[in-house]
């Protein structure tokens, strides 16, 4: 019992020491920072988790870590003021990742889907020619922008090119030359509610041999069409549909899918968008804010 209370008194009192050493070089970074006491950078003990889950910008590593518990506590504050710094600067840059100023979204999918709907819809006007034709209308890359919640919108609507007319590598070298930048953040698969045929199948098949496997962790289901619903769900619509392959396209997307009616105007229009938005967040969140790279064409596609 006695060794138990010794014990005891023993860990109290070296939690006390650390607090208290704790507590001295908080002080001395705020001091040396000019940050108010709760500055959230510094605020909080989690801080310290922080850093050891941001692996690329922190210089502040597990071995450093171990080292320092082994220096005087004296030492702490000069060592700890750069990773105060490191943390703020990693918070920041990492917000920015995830939340591109502009972000590029490519709109793919069989002539007649309603890509060209679909960019006009997210743009909120006009600028695509959409109609319906029996031959492609969209005959080259286009580009619309707008403005949405302080980023810059950038939508891109695309010709007939998920046919296999031409080969993957001349395709995504196209798609390099538009985008002017490593590639999309994310890809609108536009598929007409009702109407999920070969072709379809084919095009996300094409799309995945052109910009490679791993697109589809950045790509959403577009569903056009969305009033011939009827109100149903798209959700039931997906997964109790006769073709089996759709709904494994959805698994393969991580069930990433939205509705479009491209007739709709005003709240209605806007709540689509918002509902796309959320999807597309998502997918900055999951791979840190960074666009697809198109620099790995003609990777098998996924059996969907
Ligand atoms: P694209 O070839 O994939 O660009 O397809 P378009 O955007 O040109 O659309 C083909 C036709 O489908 C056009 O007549 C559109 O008006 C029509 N369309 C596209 N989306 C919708 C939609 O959500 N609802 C309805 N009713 N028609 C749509
Ligand atoms: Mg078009």
């Amino acid at each position: 019992m006695d060794w138990l209370y010794r014990r005891t008194l023993r860990s109290i009192g070296s939690y006390a020491v650390e607090t208290f050493f704790w507590l001295c070089q908080r002080a001395d970074i705020l001091a040396l920072s000019g940050k108010p006491e709760n500055a959230p950078e510094c605020s909080a003990m989690t801080d310290r988790k922080r850093i050891h889950s941001c692996p690329s910008a922190c210089s502040v590593t597990e071995e450093e870590e171990k080292e320092e518990g082994e220096h005087s506590p004296q030492k702490k504050p000069t060592r700890q003021l750069p990773r105060g710094s490191v943390e703020g600067l990693t918070k920041g840059l990492k917000e920015k990742e995830l939340t591109p100023k502009r972000l590029q979204l490519l709109l793919v999918g069989k002539t007649g889907s309603g890509k060209s709907a679909t960019g006009n819809s997210i743009l909120g006007r006009q600028v695509f020619e959409s109609k319906i034709s029996a031959r492609p209308v969209t005959m080259t890359f286009q580009k619309g922008s707008r403005e949405w919640a302080g980023k810059e919108l950038e939508v891109i609507d695309t010709p007939d090119i998920l046919s296999p007319q031409d080969q993957p590598e001349v395709t995504a070298e196209k798609i390099r030359e538009v985008l002017a930048s490593p590639g999309p953040h994310a890809v609108l698969l536009v598929i007409q509610v009702g109407r999920y045929t070969t072709e379809d199948q084919q095009a996300a098949r094409h799309l995945q041999e052109i910009l490679g496997k791993g697109i589809l962790a950045y790509t959403i289901l577009v569903f056009t069409r969305k009033e011939d619903l009827a109100g149903g769900s798209l959700e039931e619509y997906i997964q109790e549909n006769n073709n089996k392959s759709l709904d494994d396209l959805d698994v393969a997307c991580e069930r990433r899918h939205c509705g479009f009616n491209n007739r709709a105007r005003g709240h209605e229009q806007e709540a689509q968008l918002q509902d796309l938005m959320k999807k597309i967040e998502l997918i900055l969140w999951e791979n840190e804010g960074h666009c697809h790279t198109t620099e790995l064409p003609n990777i098998p596609s996924k059996s969907i």
